[in-house]
């Protein structure tokens, strides 16, 4: 069973965007996860296919209807258990323990807003989950929506060639990964680090420990165990 990716959009052409090409894009031709969009559109009322009106109560910009939406929504054919999400900047923050859960999930049905946002009665009538991609305002949910799925694709067995490299990441550990460096071993004027070319491993792995605490406690000492919030779910 792999991955099924159902995404409501009412631009369903920017997908799979960057997720056609790469590693996710041969994944996706392998079968290693599945797309299927659903044209919101299609959905809409009158000639002009309508699928979004005045808000309620005055103000600026449009609101997706519910009626369009959920019409949208139950037309996918769905897994009982897939989660329902609607991308939202009011969702909970999107973390790699989330994106853990869901790639070990049979997929996930994701809701693009745009305008203004959507009706709030259609998020509680077919229970959609709000995720948030960060602490800033998009102007559509489908680059949030890819930016998830890209997020989860990766983890899927099949999709990344060394299979390591997706449990080393910063945030798996609980910290900040630490710096990495490559060829050539000087390079304007800059060196490569000696103990990362002394062959010795336990203390290239301590030295590595080392800095991903120290960049952790500089840049996100949120992330570090004993502080309030919880990053890691
Ligand atoms: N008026 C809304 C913002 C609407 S932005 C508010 O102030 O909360 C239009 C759409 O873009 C949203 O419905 C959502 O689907 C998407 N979007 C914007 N920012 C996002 C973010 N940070 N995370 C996830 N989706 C976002």
């Amino acid at each position: 069973m792999s991955f099924a990716a159902t995404i409501v959009t009412l631009y369903p052409e920017m997908f799979p965007g960057h997720l056609g090409h790469s590693l996710a894009g041969r994944g996706l031709a392998e079968g290693a996860w599945s797309l299927q969009t659903v044209h919101l559109r299609q959905f809409g009322h009158g000639k002009h296919r309508a699928v979004d009106d005045t808000p309620a109560g005055g103000g600026a910009g449009m609101v997706l209807r519910p009626d369009c939406l959920a019409a949208a929504i139950d037309s996918a054919d769905l897994h009982n258990e897939m989660p329902r999400l609607l991308m939202s900047p009011r969702g909970k923050p999107l973390t790699q323990g989330f994106v853990r859960e869901l790639a070990a999930g049979p997929g996930a049905l994701i809701v693009c807003g745009r305008f203004e946002g959507v009706d709030e009665r259609v998020i509680e009538a077919r229970n959609l989950i709000e995720v948030s991609v960060g602490d800033y305002i998009l102007s559509g949910g489908e680059a949030a929506a890819l930016t998830l799925l890209d997020a989860v694709i990766r983890l899927l067995p099949g999709v990344m060639g060394n299979e390591e490299s997706g449990t080393e990441e910063s945030f798996e550990t609980g910290l900040l990964e630490h710096p990495h460096y490559t060829k050539p071993s000087e390079w304007e004027g800059l060196a490569v680090p000696d103990i990362l070319k002394s062959g010795n491993h336990a203390a290239i792995d301590a030295w590595r420990r080392r800095e991903a605490e120290k960049l952790t406690a500089d840049r996100r000492p949120d992330l570090l165990p004993g502080t309030d919030l919880d990053h890691t779910e």
